[in-house]
């Protein structure tokens, strides 16, 4: 894997690079929060070892510039024992698992080795399908039946709150909640309105609509039942 590790702690950036190393991995390391986000702007890493005690802008700055840009790398933060508010704010600014310090290069290298599993290959979380409607989070990018289809920040948003669980029912509320949050500025009408926007760009044309309303209830994405229509031979992948 290829792993960027941010720590200002020389002597410790040197252990953990060359466990790393030993473990066969590709390690870039930057001693400064500036720096160190630069670099994991600049070239894809499949993972960031990151204190959160820098020098330059913090851990915590760090990472919530990574998940504002969308960077879907993995992020194992580095706390010290006593700094068990950091590990709470960090976990929740997006780090998928955190290290206490003092730590053993074993454990580190264990945990890196079971994060580069979940992050190998485009997990479930990163890849949505719903019958021949394809969502990649990670770029934001859809497309239907192998066709492109351009969304707005937000169709994509509530598109993708639906695609994560298809057939379950969303009701306007809910969506609203999801999609725009602490906005206040929302309202159910919102949501009808850029269901219709989905709908023109993501069903107009094709035969089996995937967006369905149930009445007085709410949304859901679903897709075609085998039975429906009659006599179809089409079967959902997978
Ligand atoms: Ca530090």
């Amino acid at each position: 894997m290829r792993i960027l590790v941010i720590e200002d702690e020389p002597q410790l950036a040197r252990h953990i690079t060359s466990a790393l190393a030993r473990h066969g991995h590709e390690v870039t390391t930057r001693q400064d929060g500036i720096l160190g986000l630069q670099v994991a702007l600049g070239l894809p890493h499949d993972l960031i070892v990151l204190d959160l005690n820098l020098p330059g802008i913090d851990g915590l700055a760090v990472l919530a510039k990574l998940r504002e840009a969308k960077c879907p790398v993995r992020v194992v933060i580095l706390t010290a024992r006593s700094e068990v508010e950091h590990r709470v704010k960090g976990l929740k600014a997006g780090a998928d698992d955190y290290l206490s310090k003092p730590f053993s290069m074993e454990e580190l290298a264990a945990r890196v080795e079971a994060l580069g599993r979940r992050g190998a290959a485009p997990t479930a979380d990163d890849l949505l399908e719903v019958f021949d409607l394809r969502m990649d989070v990670p770029h934001r990018r859809v497309s239907r039946s192998g066709q492109a289809i351009a969304l707005s920040p937000r169709e994509f948003d509530v598109l993708h709150v639906l695609m994560q669980e298809p057939n379950r029912i969303f009701s306007r509320t809910e969506l609203c909640e999801r999609v725009w949050q602490r906005d206040h500025e929302y309202n159910t009408r919102t949501v009808e309105i850029f269901i219709g926007r989905l709908r023109r760009k993501v069903d107009a044309g094709f035969p089996e609509p995937l967006i369905h309303t149930v009445r007085s209830v709410g949304y859901s994405i679903q897709a075609p039942t085998v039975s429906t229509p009659a006599g179809s031979d089409l079967t959902p992948p997978g």
